[in-house]
C-alpha cells in the first residue's frame, strides 16, 4: 500500500477538491496531476493513478506526444440528467450477450471498455451487436500499464486499438486503463493515440449486495447524479452477476428519476466540464 499512500498525499497536494468539483483534469505535457472522485475513494483501496513521472520513463530526445496534452475524465458537469453506463473487461460469451440483450430490450446505449485479446478471441459474441454503443480501449490483456515503459505501453494499447478498430470499423477514442492505474508512460502512449482518458465517478458495489439484484440496483439509482459515469463489468467473478441481474431495475429506476442514458463520448459532448463556471 506504499504507492497508494504516496498518491493519497499527492492527490491532496494537487487540490483534490477542485478536481472533484470539476470531475475533470487536463494533463499537459509539462506536469502530471492526480485526483480521484469521492465514490472511488470510498470503494477502492488503491488510488486510480499511480506510476512515475513521464520524464523517467520516456528516454531522451523529442518524443511524439500527439497533441501534447491529455484529458482525464471522471464525470461530466452538466445540468441535464444524463448518465453513462460502462462495462469493462469483455467481451466474453458468458455474460456479454446477456448485457447486450438487456440494453437492446430497453434501448439503452452503453460504453464497453474492451480488452483487445478478448476482442480477437470473442469477436463473434459482439459482432453486429454494437450499434448505438461505444467501444473504448481497456488494454491488450489487462496488464497494469503503470508498470510498463513508454514503448511497451504504446505497443499494448496500439494492439488493442487495432483489434477494436477491426471489430467495429471505428477507431476507439477513449481509454480506460486497467485498475485505473496510470504512469507517465501510459499517459504518453494515450496522447500519441489521441485518447481521452475515462475513469468513473460511481462503481457498482456487488460485494455489498450478494444475491440482492434489486437492492444493488436501488443503491445505484440513488447514487447517480447528472453526468455520472458508472463502472460495471460484463466479465469477472460470479458475485458480479448481481449487478447484471439487476440491470433492468437499474434502467427503470433511473428513467423514473428522469435520467437519459448516453455513451461516454455523448456525455462529454453534452457537458460543460472543460469550461467551469465557478
Ligand atoms: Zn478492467
Amino acid at each position: 500500500m506504499k504507492r497508494g499512500g504516496q498518491m493519497a498525499e499527492g492527490a491532496r497536494g494537487w487540490g483534490r477538491r477542485d478536481l472533484l468539483r470539476r470531475g475533470l483534469l487536463v494533463v499537459g505535457g509539462v506536469g502530471i496531476g492526480a485526483g480521484t472522485s469521492e465514490a472511488w475513494w470510498i470503494t477502492h483501496r488503491r488510488m486510480p493513478i499511480a506510476g512515475g513521472p513521464a520524464s523517467t520513463t520516456l528516454g531522451s530526445g523529442q518524443q511524439d506526444v500527439g497533441s501534447g496534452a491529455l484529458e482525464v475524465v471522471w464525470s461530466v458537469r452538466t445540468n441535464q440528467r444524463l448518465v453513462a453506463l460502462t462495462f469493462d473487461d469483455g467481451p466474453a460469451p458468458q455474460w456479454t450477450p446477456m448485457v447486450l440483450d438487456t440494453l437492446a430490450q430497453h434501448r439503452v446505449p452503453a460504453t464497453f471498455f474492451m480488452v483487445g485479446a478478448q476482442v480477437r478471441r470473442h469477436a463473434d459474441v459482439v459482432r453486429d451487436r454494437l450499434a448505438g454503443h461505444e467501444v473504448g480501449n481497456h488494454s491488450w490483456e489487462h496488464r497494469d500499464l503503470a508498470e510498463l515503459d513508454a514503448a511497451e505501453a504504446y505497443d499494448d494499447l496500439r494492439r488493442s486499438h487495432d483489434a477494436i478498430t477491426d471489430l467495429t470499423g471505428v477507431p476507439p477514442a477513449l481509454l480506460r486503463p486497467p485498475y485505473g492505474h496510470l504512469g507517465g508512460a501510459v499517459l504518453h502512449a494515450a496522447a500519441r493515440l489521441d485518447y481521452r482518458l475515462v475513469l468513473w465517478s460511481l462503481q457498482m458495489v456487488e460485494r455489498q449486495f450478494p444475491d440482492d439484484p434489486a437492492g444493488h440496483a436501488q443503491r445505484m439509482v440513488n447514487e447517480v447524479r447528472p453526468g455520472t459515469i458508472v463502472l460495471g463489468h460484463d466479465v469477472g467473478a460470479r458475485r458480479r452477476l448481481v449487478a447484471l441481474r439487476g440491470l433492468t431495475d437499474m434502467i427503470n429506476g433511473l428513467r423514473s428519476r428522469g435520467y437519459t442514458f448516453v455513451t461516454v463520448s455523448a456525455l462529454l459532448g453534452a457537458g460543460v466540464a472543460a469550461t467551469p463556471t465557478r
